[in-house]
């Protein structure tokens, strides 16, 4: 008997955690920390997992809406192997102890007194366990060996997989996790089976994306670099919030490329903090791990400024500077927060987005505000300023489409199809166009807490 068990706490794009029980051997995908909720929410619900033991965990790459709360699942599974690719153990590693540091910073700042949930040395002792294994070599899990399992190069950043099972029977599960199939700046695309998948579970982070029919990459860079050397040229200050993992490596080669081709100028570029720490871990495994320009090391190509330290004074925003700073959401005590306050009022400065931004957060609320209407950057208190900034928004995602996953459903005709991480509106779109595709197919969108049975 095959049961998958949702183990988030809500149907939406947050703490990812899934159970498959195969026979009885019990595997667990991703561990996930939801990126909007504090504290003991902000973790899947493991008391679902009952007394016994998992087998296997599985984690797919290391932002922390997957990896982010395996040291508790540890702790409290401590005989359970860890399986990851090599380079998600390595950034993973970075990632965690960042997030430490984040959660100590908000025990203090906001009285979150179940932060952390893990010190730096018990992550270390959680990280001995883990057990890397290259992509695309079959390896057996389960106390007798019962479930095949394979990793597959997921293409969205460094180290993604998606993870095969099968079964004593021979029924076969593939788990995308977060997976792009188009070349980024970076990585490659995705290297899935294009057959032999009896139950596909698949994540739907775009299913409400609709992106206009004339989209390329290339068009989209050249829009981007147009927006820098405008502002730059008319003597304004460029922020480009980015998250720490992935797309700031991206973006840190584009501007290279910008530079060398003199599409923008030659201006100081502000970048550090964890993004810089995940550049070297990319520097550190350009040869061993697949890549666009094989080899290339992101610190030859690249000149930046650091930021300040932790407890120094904050970075102040100047004309002619590019700020390719985190959070991508400009969340609140990030220096991108900072430097959005300093720019947010200033015609001649520009916000230029590259990702997806919650609404809530303060990046959604500036999308969402009008130009010249008041906007609060605080959730608390602080005060509303006019946006008289430039912002522009683009396209530079390291999720498949929703047209492109549809399509590779359509490609492997499983016989179900699971929809995770998504919105509920865009589980639903994923729905109605995976049955129209694959008519014969079961489609299920698991909700939290309720197993279901796969065969
Ligand atoms: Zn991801
Ligand atoms: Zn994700």
């Amino acid at each position: 008997m095959i049961t998958f068990t949702n183990l988030s706490r809500t149907a939406e794009i947050g703490s990812n955690c899934y159970m498959v029980d195969m026979d009885g051997v019990r595997i667990i995908l991703d561990s996930g920390m939801h990126p909007k909720k504090e504290g003991h929410e902000a973790q899947p619900d493991f008391s679902l997992i009952g007394a016994a033991t998992p087998d296997t965990i599985f984690v797919t790459h290391a932002h922390l809406d997957h990896i982010g709360t395996l040291p508790v699942l540890q702790d409290k599974h401590p005989s359970a192997e860890v399986i990851m690719t090599d380079a998600t153990a390595t950034v993973g590693l970075a990632m965690l102890h960042n997030s430490v540091n984040v959660m100590t910073a908000k025990r203090v700042q906001e009285g979150l007194i179940e932060y952390p949930f893990y010190t730096h040395p018990e992550l270390d002792y959680a990280a001995r366990c883990w057990m890397p294994r290259p992509y695309g070599a079959p390896f057996r899990i389960g106390r007798r060996g019962d479930v095949l399992a394979t990793l597959h190069d997921a293409g969205h950043i460094l180290g993604s997989c998606g993870v095969e099972l099968e079964s004593v029977s021979g029924t076969t599960i593939l788990y995308t996790g977060d997976v792009q199939f188009d070349h980024q700046t970076i990585i490659p695309g995705a290297k899935f089976p294009e057959s032999g998948i009896d139950i596909l579970i698949m994540e739907c982070t775009h299913g409400l994306k609709d992106r206009p029919a004339e989209y390329t990459r290339a068009a989209e860079l050249r829009r981007f670099a147009a927006a820098i050397r405008e502002t730059l040229e008319n003597d304004g200050a460029v922020l480009i919030p980015v998250f720490a993992l992935g797309k700031s490596q991206c973006l840190l080669r584009e501007l290279a490329r910008f530079k060398e081709q003199g599409l923008i100028p030659d201006a100081p570029l502000y970048f550090g903090g964890l993004s810089a720490k995940v550049t070297a871990l990319y520097d550190k495994l350009a040869d061993e791990t697949p890549r666009m320009e094989p080899g290339l090391r992101l610190r030859d190509i690249t000149e930046t400024h650091g930021l300040p330290k932790q407890g120094k004074a904050p970075l102040v925003a100047s004309p002619g500077n590019i700020y390719l700073v985190s959070s991508g959401m400009m969340s609140e005590h990030t220096v991108s927060h900072n430097i959005a306050e300093q720019i947010v009022t200033h015609p001649k400065d520009a916000i230029l987005f590259v990702g997806y931004s919650d609404p809530d957060s303060p990046a959604g609320k500036i999308k969402a505000t009008p130009h010249g209407e008041q906007v609060r950057l605080r959730e608390k208190g602080g005060q509303a300023y006019p946006l008289n900034c430039r912002v522009e928004s683009f396209d530079f995602s390291g999720h498949a489409t929703r047209e492109a996953l549809v399509d590779y459903a359509r490609r492997l005709a499983p016989k179900k199809v699971l929809l995770v991480h998504g919105d509920p509106e865009a589980m639903e779109w994923m729905r109605g166009a995976i049955s129209a595709a694959l008519p014969e197919a079961d489609i299920l969108i698991p909700q939290p807490g309720k197993p279901c049975r796969l065969d």
